[in-house]
């Protein structure tokens, strides 16, 4: 093993642009992992994250598929109640973020007050 996994603790802290303040986002590029800025083009490598790190995809589960704006456009809904405001509806997504051969992840969000959760 020559890919060296950070202490998730580390990982979940919030990094802001230096330059406009605004959140970084999980960005790879060339196979590399880094916080990106989403407004002005900075951006600062995380050390020793490989896309084989599970950290990495965790943290790209909550970074790019909840959070992202694509994510919950035309996806079916379900009756599923919501056990912030009791609505019987929510949107689902099913998401493979491990290996192939681990079960997909099903996100889902609150059609009335758009809390997410996962199964
Ligand atoms: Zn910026
Ligand atoms: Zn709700």
């Amino acid at each position: 093993m020559s890919s060296k996994v950070v202490n998730e603790s580390s990982m979940f802290y919030m990094d802001f642009c230096p330059n406009c303040s605004n959140i970084l986002h999980l960005d790879e590029y060339m196979g590399e992992v880094r916080h990106k800025c989403q407004v002005c083009p900075y951006f600062s490598p995380i050390k020793n994250v490989t896309l084989a790190s599970r950290s990495f995809y965790k943290l790209k589960e909550i970074d790019s598929v909840l959070g992202g704006k694509a994510a919950w456009e035309n996806v079916d809904s379900i009756d599923v109640v919501c056990n912030s405001c009791n609505h019987g509806r929510a949107y689902f997504l099913q998401v493979q973020t491990r290996s192939a051969d681990e079960p997909m992840t099903v996100f889902y969000k609150c059609c009335n007050c758009g809390n997410r959760w996962r199964e």
